[in-house]
């Protein structure tokens, strides 16, 4: 029996001693690394005597920087200590649990570069048939390359924050027109948090010294600026306004029982894509509209893993550095109802979707709130939790 009464820290519930997720708590007296341990957090702080004094500038830190910065060795040997420390049935000296309920979640890490893939066959299928009428809806890279952009790092934001419904520019019936956005969206997508030393070209069989740990990531898109302007350089506006992600990071350690083999590509690799195993993660989301489950994506069925996209992403000879994002595109599955976004669950606004109490919807109108969550497989039958990433739409503010 552990010290920690939580009913929501048992092995068949998603923050249980199996997830221990990182993030940074406040609770009035600044930010607070901590760990997740089912609706409460534990800061690091307050069980540095159990953990040791040479992690101290880890435990004491404002952000999770030092502790991404520090690597993989760390990352294990605290990961195990703190699954002994949590699970022991007398508290540890020092020992502070605190109620989420009273926390303000803190955006966790300095988000360095921030990289946005499209790796969903589906999602790229459908937004081409939308996009494109009568074209094939892939463009013929697609299929040898996890196709990316880089996004803004500088608005990702975490879990809760409000979203602004973004002014731009659109196509109008007679010229370009500028206003609020008319067709405000959200993509659902699993991020991969960088740390490790700074490296070019990592092989795709060196991605776990490079990824931290994983995060649910609302990419919010304005799809009328994009539209209009997306082309031939891919987003900017339409996406740099917001992109939201979970204030909770579980270590990518949680999930060694949910690695499953990567749908096989329909098209050989160059060489530097190829693994002798490669591993996606079966991971099933959730995505709530208003309190609504709208869609139930599997991550199951993306089409690169996120070794190949780190591996892609740094073989040009750019670097990746601790605190550098990077999210996996839209994950969307061969079923109306495993769309992930409301572009494509509404078939661009055609088939409108209907919500709680016979609500319908076509894109996000002010006061919508989305949440998206996300489980897998643990270890003997456990559950490994994705916490939440969630947003609210307030209206557009003037400057
Ligand atoms: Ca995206």
């Amino acid at each position: 029996m552990t010290w920690i009464d939580d009913p929501e820290f048992a092995a068949d519930r998603p923050f249980g001693p199996q997830t221990l997720p990182y993030g940074v708590v406040d609770g009035g007296e600044g930010p607070m690394v901590a760990v997740r341990v089912g609706d409460h957090a534990l800061p690091l702080r307050s069980v540095e005597s159990a953990l040791g004094d040479e992690l101290a500038p880890v435990l004491w830190a404002g952000s999770l920087d030092p502790l991404l910065a520090a690597g993989q060795a760390v990352w294990t040997a605290l990961r195990d200590r703190l699954q002994d420390l949590v699970t022991v049935s007398v508290a540890p000296r020092g020992a502070t649990l605190l109620p989420l309920a009273g926390l303000r979640p803190v955006l966790a890490f300095t988000v360095g570069d921030y990289v946005d893939f499209y790796s969903s066959r589906h999602h790229a299928e459908n937004v081409g048939r939308m996009m494109r009428p009568g074209a094939d809806p892939l463009l013929p890279n697609w299929t040898h390359l996890p196709v990316g952009y880089h996004g803004r790092s500088g608005t990702v934001v975490v879990s809760g924050t409000d979203i602004v419904r973004p002014d731009g520019q659109r196509r109008g019936p007679d010229g370009p027109q500028f206003g609020p956005t008319e067709r405000l969206d959200v993509e659902a997508e699993v991020g991969f948090v960088c740390g490790g030393p700074p490296a070019r070209r990592v092989p795709v069989g060196a991605a776990a010294e490079h990824i931290f740990g994983v995060a649910l990531v609302n990419d919010w898109s304005a799809r009328d600026i994009q539209g209009w302007e997306y082309q031939p350089l891919g987003p900017f506006l339409g996406k740099s306004f917001a992109t939201s992600i979970a204030a909770w990071i579980t270590p990518l350690d949680a999930f060694a029982s949910a690695r499953i083999p990567v749908v096989e590509p329909d098209h050989p690799r160059l060489d530097y894509l190829v693994e002798d195993k490669p591993w996606g993660l079966d991971l099933s989301l959730a995505i709530e509209w208003n309190g609504t489950v709208v869609s139930r994506p599997r991550f199951a069925d993306m089409s690169y893993s996120c070794a190949q996209q780190l591996a892609h992403m740094t073989v040009n000879g750019a670097t990746v550095r601790p605190g550098d994002l990077f999210a996996s595109g839209t994950v969307s599955g061969p079923e109306k109802e495993q769309r992930g976004c409301f572009l494509e669950l509404s078939w661009a606004g055609r088939e409108p979707v209907t919500l709680a109490g016979g609500v319908q919807r076509t894109f996000l109108e002010d006061g919508d709130t989305v949440s998206i969550t996300a489980t897998a497989p643990g270890p003997d039958g456990s559950l490994v939790g994705l916490a939440e990433v969630a947003g609210t739409v307030v209206p557009v503010q003037e400057p």
